[in-house]
Parts: structure tokens; sequence; C-alpha cells
């Protein structure tokens, strides 16, 4: 009764997006253990942007089969109640002159390269997409008419829903405490609700993947990073129908986003605070920080100098030291795949690394090669660090 063909530890976006493939690609006894709720980790504080736009070319190939996902969400699970909240917006990305200009040029002559339709806009095109802005110093501006964004929480639950009705056993308010081996093979795991047998274990553990080093001794180079999300009230609309920006010329390469009505999203996408211990608890936002978030908004949305806070939060990473995911087989533990790392830019990837992690886990051939992921990269320097340098842009 406790045996499975797969068990996923972490009920995030990730975790569930691998229940939903493995039970599609027909293994028939699935279970997912959660120490809280579905999607109630990192998952829950995600901003939602959903881009092909990186310098790092796996990361553009993955993101593009995941938007084919998100694009056609319901049809895509067989199941009409699956929603993604996705909001098809675009995505407008611009450097001035300096160190940003000629990564933004690469990484947009990359994404063409690789068939993502990407346009080059002029200064007063941009602003008729985006009047509530000004473009006065951009000395380059890509946009991405099929990005946008959606509802992190919503597709974690979507695809553990669907997950749930294809047979997949998700258990709530159970901590993992151990992974069992014997032989350098995985054979179950110990949890505060028993012990569940099975050869194959697939964590998506997040910030909590240092889990792994503290049962296999095997090293997860993943830190708990702080970020804050800010939601300001604006004099004017920015609509749904304004993309979402990323500011390459501030000095937080700010992104936003419509937040609906007069509200904007606005975080930086730098390096944050890091944590001594993986939590996912709120913390405190400092009001000089606020200032500072809000003298740099007002620096590109003239109007929002009289702009208030209208709500904020925050999320946290599971940066690693390349900004990008750890993703396959851990080859000194047989049985054991794992899924953490996303440094906050993992959202996008869901659907794509889901099915990858499927495939894997069930010996089939998968869509593309997980090796440029792998742990191993670490050891050997083949990092899969983006032009832009640290943060989640990559
Ligand atoms: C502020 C913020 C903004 C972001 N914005 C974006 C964005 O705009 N676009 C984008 O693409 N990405 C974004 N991200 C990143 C994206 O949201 C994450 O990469 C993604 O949600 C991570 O999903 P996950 O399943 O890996 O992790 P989580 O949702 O954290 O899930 C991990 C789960 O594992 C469980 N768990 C861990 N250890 C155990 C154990 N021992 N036993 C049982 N359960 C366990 C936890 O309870 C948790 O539910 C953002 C993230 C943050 C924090």
């Amino acid at each position: 009764m406790n045996s499975f063909d797969a068990i996923v530890i972490g009920a995030g976006v990730i975790g569930s997006s691998v229940a939903y493939h493995l039970a599609r690609f027909g293994a028939k006894k699935v279970l997912v253990l959660d120490r809280t709720q579905i999607g109630a980790g990192t998952t829950s504080q995600s901003s939602g942007i959903l881009r092909t736009h990186y310098s790092v070319r796996e990361n553009v190939a993955l993101a593009q089969s995941s938007w084919g996902v998100f694009k056609d969400f319901a049809n895509y699970l067989q199941d009409e109640d699956a929603a993604s909240g996705m909001v098809q917006c675009g995505y407008l990305i611009c450097a001035p002159e300096g160190e940003k200009l000629e990564p933004l040029r690469q990484a947009l002559q990359g994404q063409v390269n690789q068939g993502v339709t990407v346009q080059y806009l002029g200064r007063d095109e941009a602003r008729s997409l985006l009047p509530i802005a000004q473009f006065d110093d951009a000395a380059l501006i890509g946009y991405e008419p099929e990005a946008g964004f959606a509802d992190a929480y919503l597709v974690a639950t979507s695809f553990a829903r669907t997950a749930r009705r294809l047979g997949v056993k998700i258990m709530e308010g159970v901590e993992v405490h151990r992974l069992l081996t014997e032989g350098g093979q995985v054979t179950g795991v110990e949890t505060s609700q028993g012990t569940f047998v099975s050869n194959t274990v697939i964590s998506t553990q997040n910030i909590w993947a240092t889990d792994i080093a503290r049962w296999t001794g095997i090293p997860t180079p993943v830190v708990a990073e702080r970020h804050a999300v800010l939601a300001l009230e604006g004099p004017n609309p920015y609509t749904f129908q304004m993309p979402v920006f990323k500011d390459l010329g501030s000095p937080g390469m700010l992104y936003c986003r419509s937040y609906g009505g007069n509200q904007m999203l606005v975080s930086e996408g730098t390096v944050g605070e890091t944590l001594t211990e993986p939590h996912n608890e709120q913390g405190d936002i400092s009001l000089d920080y606020i200032v500072d978030v809000g003298e740099q908004v007002a620096q590109r949305f003239p109007a929002f100098d009289e702009a208030g806070l209208a709500s904020s939060w925050t999320g946290v990473y599971d940066v690693t030291p390349d900004w990008n995911p750890v993703l396959g087989r851990i080859p000194d533990v047989k049985g054991l795949i794992v899924g953490y790392g996303f440094s906050g830019h993992g959202f996008k990837l869901s659907p794509g690394v889901g099915r990858l992690l499927a495939q894997e886990a069930l010996g089939l051939p998968t869509d593309v090669s997980l090796a440029p992921y792998a742990l191993e990269r670490f050891r050997s320097g083949h990092l899969l660090t983006g032009l832009y340098g640290k943060g989640a842009v990559s």
C-alpha cells in the first residue's frame, strides 16, 4: 500500500508539474508529499512574469516550450477546469548606453535565432505601448509581443488537481525527514506520517533542497535569498494591455507589470538579502528601501512620482552560483532526481521542467538534454552564467 512508482517531495509549481506529467506519461502510482499545502511555498510569492527573454540559450528553449503550454493551458492538461490566469500583454525590455547594452543586443539576437518573435522598437513605438513611461535614455528596446504574466499559485493548483484526477496521491501536511537508501539506491522516504517506498524520488524542494545535503552528504549549492515586491498606486492606469517592462537602465534592474487598475507591481532584478536558514516567512521592508525603489520608478514613470504604496510582500529565491537551476539525476544516489535552484525565474519554466523531470524519472527520452543543468557543472566549471551577470533575468 505504501509502495509507489515515484515519490515527489514538494507540491510547488515545479513538483505539481512533475506529478501531472508523470501521470500523463502513464505512471500508475505516484505520491506527492508536502509539509504545508499545494503552492504554499515560494510559488505563492511569485510575480508571475512569463517571457522567453534570456541570454542562456537553454533557458530560451525551455521558456519557449513552456510558453506553448501556458497559451493553451486547459487543452494541454485536457482539463477544462485548469487555468493559468494568463495575460498576454507583451514584454518590453530596454537598455541605455552602457554595460547592459551589448548583453541585450546579443540576447535579443539569440532569441531571434531560436525562432522567438522579437521586435526592435524606436522610442516613440515603445511609448505608444507603454505611455506612462519615458524612454529618453533608451539605446535599444526589444519587445516580445507573445509574453506577459500569469498566476503561479493557480498554475500549481491546476497541475495538482489534474494530477489527482489522473490518480496521483497528494498528501499535504506531511514532512519528509529522511531519504532512505540501500547500497547507493533510493528505496523510499521516512516522513512525519511513516515510511513510503519507491525506487524513484524526485526532490522539488526549492530553498529546502538543502535537506538533500543533510540526507546524502552531497552538496546542494543553493541559498535562500529574500526579495521584496511592491504594489504602487499611481495617478494613471497601468492597464492589462500595457506590457511587462524590464528596465536594464535602473540601478535595481527593475521589472514592472500591471497589477490592475492604477497599480504597478514592481521589484528589483538584482541580488537580494541572503537568509541563514531556508524559510519563506514574511520579512520587513524598510521605508528607505521603498523610497529607493519609488525613486527608480519615478525616473522611468514620471507620474509615479506621486505614487503611494498599496501593498507589499517578500518572497524567497532558491539561488545557485550561476542563477540557473539544477535539473536531473544525482549520479551518486541511484533513483534520486532533483529540480531546484530556480533563482527567481522558475515559474515561466515550470511546464517544460516538469515534463523533462518526469521523462527522466520514467526512463523516457527527454525532449532536450538535461546535461547543461547537471549538478556536475559546479565541479567542472561549465556554468550557465547569463550575459547580464547575477540576477533573475539570466
Ligand atoms: C518574489 C518572487 C517573485 C518571482 N517572480 C517570478 C516571475 O516573475 N517569473 C518567474 O518565472 N518566476 C518567478 N519567481 C520564481 C518562481 O515563483 C519559483 O521559481 C517557483 O514558484 C518555484 O517553485 P518550486 O515548486 O520550486 O518551489 P516551492 O513553491 O517553494 O515549493 C517547494 C515545496 O517543497 C515543500 N518541501 C520542502 N521540503 C520539504 C520536506 N522536507 N518535506 C515535505 N515538503 C517539503 C515546501 O513545503 C514547498 O511547498 C519568483 C519568486 C519569488 C519568490
